[in-house]
């Protein structure tokens, strides 16, 4: 068989879980909490499971109950005028499917598409698989900003589309206005499109406003912006998200959603639609959630001997591991996952070209008491 992806493994995130498991290390590797939705959700769904009539197929773009909840939080969390449920929200099977169908529905073949790396593993493989080509440009290896006189020198009349993730995985980094106005200048007169990746929205911290695409006039008008119930919610097994972008686009996206999944759960969608219609304040209350968590897990590592980046986002910490090892991340990230019980991801695993970064990546979305356990293993270190 003649493969597409010849040099893609399996992705880092399923394997150092799957050795997490093998070692009963505490899994610190792949991005998901250990602890359960809101009990109203959780009910929601049962609740909508068991009622007769929400078992087939929802409408392909989405239920229009869930989409016009999306429509009145987006103007309550950005002060903007709500996206039009009908023409511009298309619910979908977590934002990796969002990704997927926005890539598929704008990337011709010989395309180019600017990625700032490190970047999240799917970016790069599922440009390929259009036909497309990633034009990797480095963030700041010291903060993990973007350079955009760098951005402006690798923007051709070829550039499809330009990739935004903030806050960012891995690093944390986050976008400013400024960042989105330099970014909207570079792109002004030409008709080269933007795909946010907004999926940590909700985890931004030390006061700072989440800087949406949706709030820039414009990028939103070149823009697919998306979200993802798994982070917002504590669900990452639910597989539900959501892109938000101008009708125009918004029709492309469907062309090809309708063609990948054609739609995504019909009482899981009924759950979140009940939960954002009478929302109890959940997303206001995260950035306070996940910031005790990233300061309990900097408190606990401070002793340590692993040097830890700032994080003024998302729900990652990475490391510096020099004074602990000289190895590459890949086997550090094994050892520490067989020796010391703690797995992590290998920061390589986010750049294309796969060289060691000496830094590793922990997942802070635990229950403080794993945070605690974890810790007490990688201390002595
Ligand atoms: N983008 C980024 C940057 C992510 O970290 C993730 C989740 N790990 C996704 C997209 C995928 O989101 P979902 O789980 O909703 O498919
Ligand atoms: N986004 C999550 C992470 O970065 C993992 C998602 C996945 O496993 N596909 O760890």
């Amino acid at each position: 068989l003649l493969s597409k992806l010849p040099d893609v493994g399996t992705s880092i995130f399923a394997v150092m879980t799957q050795l997490a498991q093998e070692c009963g290390a505490i899994n610190l590797a792949q991005g998901f909490p250990d602890y359960d939705p809101p009990l109203a959700l959780q009910q929601a769904l049962a609740r909508h499971a068991t009622t007769s009539g929400h078992h087939q197929y929802a409408p392909m773009p989405g239920l229009l109950r869930l989409r016009e909840a999306i429509a009145g939080k987006t103007a309550r969390v950005y002060g903007v005028p709500a996206p039009d449920a009908a023409t511009e929200i298309t619910v979908t099977c977590g934002a990796t499917e969002a990704l997927y169908a926005v890539l598929a529905a704008v990337v011709h073949p010989g395309d180019e598409v600017l990625v700032l790396e490190p970047a999240y593993d799917l970016y790069g493989p599922a440009i390929r698989l259009q036909g497309g080509v990633p034009v990797y440009v480095p963030l700041s290896a010291a903060d993990f900003r973007p350079d955009w006189d760098r951005v402006r020198a690798s923007l051709t009349s070829s550039t499809r589309l330009v990739m935004l993730n903030s806050p960012h995985n891995p690093s944390g980094a986050v976008l400013t206005a400024e960042d989105l106005d330099q970014l909207a200048a570079l792109l002004a007169g030409t008709d080269t499109l933007v795909l946010s990746d907004e999926v940590y929205e909700h985890m931004v911290f030390d006061g700072e406003p989440h800087r949406s695409v949706l709030r820039h006039p414009a990028l939103r008008e070149r823009a697919f912006v998306l979200s993802s119930f798994g982070k917002t919610y504590h669900a990452t097994g639910w597989k539900m998200g959501y892109c938000v972008a101008p009708p125009a686009l918004t029709a492309e996206v469907r062309r090809v959603h309708q063609f990948l999944t054609f739609a995504v759960s019909t009482p899981t969608q009924h759950a979140l639609a009940d939960m954002l219609e009478t929302d109890s304040g959940h997303d206001e209350g995260l950035p306070a959630f996940y910031q005790h968590k990233r300061d309990l897990f900097r408190e606990l590592l401070a002793g340590s001997r692993f040097e830890l980046l700032p994080v003024p986002g998302g729900y990652f910490q990475l490391a510096r591991y020099h004074q602990i090892s000289a190895d590459n991340d890949v086997t550090f990230a094994r050892h520490l996952t067989r020796e010391a019980g703690v797995a992590v991801v290998p920061v390589s695993a986010f750049y294309h070209h796969g060289h060691n970064t000496g830094l590793v990546r922990f997942c802070f979305a635990k229950q403080d008491s794993t945070l605690r356990a974890a810790a007490e293993r990688l201390v002595g270190l």
